[in-house]
């Protein structure tokens, strides 16, 4: 099915129109047409190639989310007209022991994860193209309900910034009685603090934006620090539980590990394209951990977005035309997003 996209084709070009071929949906197949893509900090940091991997042309997008028009013979979950959502990964072996667990993200079968771009497209032998586009076909076991009373558009970023932190700050217990630490409140973290706030935490919010003090608390957290002012971080020495970090850029770990108390856990989500050095004594004394934490599996994504259902827990979005990505990347590199771009992609249709 030709399917209208856009992507990067080099580091540095911007990105632009540029056409891909769906697969005509096989037996275990959903086609969803695709209404709204998150836009992730990953998405950027492909596009640019700064992590060293990204194969172009590369189609970003794992925030995907649409009503199904096609449905393969023996798909069970779905009907034509459903809403439906789509990830970071669009397959994976099925069989190995992490696949079994339902950690399908940490596949160490044949193939391993394929991740919703830049993944090795068993179908097509190519690779795998992203939600900037109008249409996505996937296997239905990677294809997730959407609550009903979720709005559509505030839904689609949790598909990778709800479950990233949904995921470790239950792994991690976040909870009543608990201290929890969000570093940074842009996608991810936003998405953080409102589900530390839901699941009882003592949460408490370090930016480093004083414009983004407010909402930090009317987005669920009982304390806000500025990050840039070392007095008032170190006022939370050794007095947490858990701190969940999402910054994307450089940044100084030992700084926040030092406010972890007896076996706390500081755990990373964010990937700044350099190595962060970590000191020695930061983790030994008071026997600290330092901890990382990738998307989360299939099952635990359903769990999460039916959660969000329950608790009427969405995200806070700037909806865009798929014409305006350079600009809202560019605005992300400068912490300007509240707190999630999405893209409109009937912008891509018309
Ligand atoms: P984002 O919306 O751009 O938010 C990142 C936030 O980090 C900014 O809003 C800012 O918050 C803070 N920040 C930025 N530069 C900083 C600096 N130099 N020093 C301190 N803080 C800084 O990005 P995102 O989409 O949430 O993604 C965050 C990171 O997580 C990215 O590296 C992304 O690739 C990674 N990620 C990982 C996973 C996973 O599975 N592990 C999944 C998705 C994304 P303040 O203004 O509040 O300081
Ligand atoms: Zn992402
Ligand atoms: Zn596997």
């Amino acid at each position: 099915m030709n399917t209208k996209a856009f992507a990067a084709t080099s580091p540095t070009s911007p990105l632009g129109p540029f056409a891909i071929d769906r697969r005509e949906p096989t037996e275990h197949d959903v086609a969803i047409e695709l209404m709204y893509c998150g836009v992730c900090h990953s998405d950027l940091h492909f596009a640019k190639n700064e992590w060293g991997f990204t194969q172009y042309p590369v189609v970003p997008g794992h925030e995907m989310l649409g009503k199904v028009t096609k449905v393969g013979a023996k798909v069970k979950k779905f009907k034509v007209g459903d809403l439906a959502a789509v990830g970071c990964m669009v397959d994976s072996c099925r069989t190995c022991d992490c696949c079994k667990k339902g950690l399908e993200q940490f596949c160490v079968g044949p193939g391993g994860t394929v991740f919703s771009y830049n993944g090795a497209d068993k179908h097509s032998g190519g690779i795998t193209y992203g939600g900037y586009s109008e249409r996505v076909v996937c296997d239905e076991a990677f294809t997730l309900k959407v609550p009903a009373n979720l709005d559509p558009a505030r839904a689609s970023p949790l598909l990778c910034a709800g479950i990233t932190t949904y995921s470790p700050l239950k792994h991690w217990g976040a909870g009543k009685g608990k201290k929890v630490g969000i570093v940074g409140l842009g996608g991810l973290g936003h998405m953080g603090v409102k589900f530390a706030h839901a699941m009882g935490a003592h949460t408490v919010l370090f930016t480093t934006s004083e414009s983004k003090i407010a909402d930090g608390k009317r987005l669920g957290a009982d304390e806000v620090v500025i990050s840039k002012n070392p007095d008032a971080v170190q006022k939370h020495a050794a007095s947490f539980d858990m701190i969940l970090d999402t910054v994307s850029a450089d940044h100084d770990l030992n700084a926040y590990l030092s406010l972890l108390k007896l076996d706390g856990t500081m755990v990373l989500v964010g990937v700044p394209p350099n190595a962060q050095p970590v000191q020695a004594f930061s983790l030994i004394m008071p026997r600290r951990q330092l901890a990382g934490s990738l998307i989360g599996g299939i099952a635990e994504t359903q769990e999460m977005l039916d959660f969000c259902g329950k608790h009427n827990v969405q995200c806070d979005i700037e909806i865009i035309k798929v014409q305006q990505i350079n600009e809202a990347y560019e605005r992300m590199l400068k912490s300007d997003v509240k707190y999630r771009f999405v893209i409109d992609l009937a912008s891509l249709r018309a």
